[in-house]
């Protein structure tokens, strides 16, 4: 996970990171996501839930950057929850699709809230320290969000758990004349 960040991190800031646009079957990242994470959350005791819409198919959007973007919420998910469950889940809304990876640990502080974003943020936390991390996950994923033109929303309360939640639009709606290949 970390060298995945590393060498997208790299590519980004040489301006070397392309969105490829391609369709997206939902339901089946959806289930490759909670197959793929399901043994690790449940080593740790945790339930591992997935959700998808009723209508909810396709999205037009670069499937790397997705998945590496889902990832890494449900990679800090897992890591950051001793009790309880990691739930994923997507719907289709007016445009795109929204996901949203929630959890019932350790939570993060309103401080915390506005700094997890930063290059190499970790909270102080005594039980954030308990787990290896470099603080790039959110960094990555706030890069590769603005790419996707997506929009990243947090709701945390500490101890009770966090709500991460990402709104993906649909790529072909916004920018008609480039159907194959767009470049940021
Ligand atoms: P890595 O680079 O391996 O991802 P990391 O997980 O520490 O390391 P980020 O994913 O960028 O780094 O997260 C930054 C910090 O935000 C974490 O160290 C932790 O303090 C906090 N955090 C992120 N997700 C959660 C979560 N689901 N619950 C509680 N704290 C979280
Ligand atoms: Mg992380």
């Amino acid at each position: 996970g970390m060298i995945n960040d590393l060498s997208t991190l790299s590519r980004a800031e040489r301006g070397k990171l392309e969105v490829e646009v391609e369709t997206i079957d939902i339901p089946a990242l959806m289930s490759e996501l909670a197959d793929n994470y399901r043994p690790e959350a449940e080593a740790k005791g945790l339930a591992l839930t997935s959700k998808v819409g009723a209508d909810t198919h396709e999205l037009h959007s670069s499937k790397l950057y997705v998945r590496e973007v889902l990832q890494n919420f449900i990679t800090n998910a897992i890591k950051y929850t001793d009790h309880g469950s990691v739930m994923i889940d997507a719907e289709a809304v007016e445009r795109g699709i929204r996901f949203t990876v929630s959890d019932t640990g350790i939570g993060i502080s309103k401080a915390d809230q506005e700094r997890v974003f930063d290059k190499f943020f970790r909270s102080e936390d005594f039980r954030t320290r308990k787990a290896n991390g470099t603080g790039l996950g959110l960094y990555v994923t706030m890069k590769l969000a603005r790419m996707l033109h997506a929009d990243i929303d947090l709701s945390s309360e500490l101890n009770q758990g966090s709500t991460f939640t990402i709104f993906i639009p649909n790529l072909q709606d916004q920018i008609p004349d480039q159907k194959a290949k767009q470049s940021e």
